[in-house]
């Protein structure tokens, strides 16, 4: 992809950008964070059991703990002799013929193979009434029976989710190696743009590519670290850059990639090794790449719909399967007008799903409002030239 004479296939694109940014984190090693921080990370390694779960033979019921020959033949009554609780230890061995009240989580006494439950028994004095026979080992949870030391219970690669952190807590650990997580730098460029809350002067409009930028890295799993905007002067963009690039795996930017006089994105990283030119699509055809000593620079056009649709195509998949987030899938739709596409180029609309079908707004790839009223992408393929309305068409969720 030279200076804007080539053109490159979006499945190219996106498979370079996967790579720059999946080797890019992989320079990083992994962290270790303490299980109560240990949510939403990516478990580095296989996770195995320190200990057998549970750990000591326990009642899975409130009742009576028996050896099961005591209670083959029913009613019959036992003497009772304790009480065993949570959080008691096992006490003295169990004496055949008799019953010890336990509770759900007690050790069950040393002799003891079953439990019979409070609702199949009655209190009779210093006795116990049991009207029910239980076999051995019924409501009897046994060491080991859930997971045994050295076996995997949460496999390397999971996205760890409240039960895996109650799994891994429970298996006897308290601090866990995960992959680190992908720091994002979002730079977007431009002299027009202003923060939000301050008052636009003349010709200026609100940045609102790098909050758009930023949220959505978030939603994707990953740690944004810088947001920060540059003009249009080569000396702020590279000063703004060269911070970046020491807090960030990855560096996006956004404008300044285009044909105009004052595209300081690709006057700045086109003699540090970048790479500017078209990518077969539309909205988002302008785009660049650059890997400064290992660190990419992803570099998306400005208007607003081109930076998320490039967002969405380029960065989405692979930062959602870095943070072990599962692949968004498309589905198909019906589309209730029929709307023409350029041939050449794979087109993506912005749709929204009604109860007759998807429908589409207007190509203006400046136009954030009606990019907040959609909800998915609509995806037409490169020979596409017309679609008639009722047909079925691609949409990826938004
Ligand atoms: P550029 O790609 O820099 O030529 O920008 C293309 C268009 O997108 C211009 O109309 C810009 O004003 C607009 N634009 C660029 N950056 C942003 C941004 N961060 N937020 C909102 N609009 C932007
Ligand atoms: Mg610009």
């Amino acid at each position: 992809m030279t200076q804007g004479h080539s053109t490159r296939s979006v499945a190219d694109h996106a498979a370079l950008v996967d790579r720059l940014i999946r080797t890019a984190l992989s320079r990083r090693g992994p962290d270790t964070v303490a299980v109560e921080d240990a949510h939403g990370r990516v478990a580095h390694t296989d996770l195995r059991a320190l200990i057998d779960v549970p750990s000591f033979r326990n009642s899975q019921m409130d009742g009576y703990a028996v050896d099961a020959a005591a209670v083959a033949e029913v009613p019959v009554e036992l003497d009772v002799t304790g009480v065993v609780a949570a959080g008691d230890d096992g006490g003295d061995a169990h004496v055949p013929g008799t019953a010890r009240k336990i509770m759900t989580g007690a050790p069950v006494p040393r002799g003891a193979d079953a439990v019979v439950p409070v609702e199949d028994t009655e209190a009779v004095g210093g006795r116990v009434r049991i009207g029910r026979s239980r076999r051995s080992g019924e409501y009897v949870r046994e060491q080991g029976s859930d997971v045994r030391v050295g076996d995997v219970v949460v496999p390397a690669g999971t996205r760890l989710e409240a039960r895996h952190v109650g799994a891994i807590v429970a298996v006897g650990h308290a601090s866990v190696a995960v992959r680190p997580r992908l720091r994002v730098a979002v730079v977007a460029t431009g002299a027009e743009l202003v923060a939000p809350g301050t008052e636009p002067g003349p010709g200026c409009l609100y940045d609102s590519n790098g909050p758009t930028l930023a949220a959505a890295a978030i939603a994707d799993g990953a740690e944004v670290t810088v947001r920060t905007r540059s003009t249009d002067s080569a000396e702020h963009f590279a000063a703004v850059l060269d911070d970046a690039l020491t807090r960030a795996d990855v560096v996006v930017t956004s404008g300044g990639v285009s044909m105009g006089d004052f595209e300081v994105v690709r006057d700045v990283l086109g003699p540090r090794g970048g790479t500017f030119g078209h990518v077969g699509m539309q909205p988002g055809g302008p785009q660049g790449w650059t890997d400064l000593d290992g660190t990419p620079v992803i570099s998306f056009p400005g208007n607003p719909v081109s930076t998320l649709v490039s967002y969405l195509i380029f960065a989405r998949p692979v930062l959602r399967d870095l943070a072990g987030l599962p692949a968004l899938r498309p589905d198909d739709a019906i589309l209730v007008d029929a709307v023409r596409s350029i041939p050449g180029k794979r087109q993506f609309l912005r749709g929204r799903r009604t109860p007759g079908g998807i429908t589409t707004s207007g190509p203006g790839s400046h136009l954030v409002a009606s990019l907040a009223a959609a909800d998915v992408l609509v995806d037409l393929p490169e020979d596409t030239t017309e679609v008639p309305a009722g047909a079925t068409v691609r949409v990826w969720p938004l």
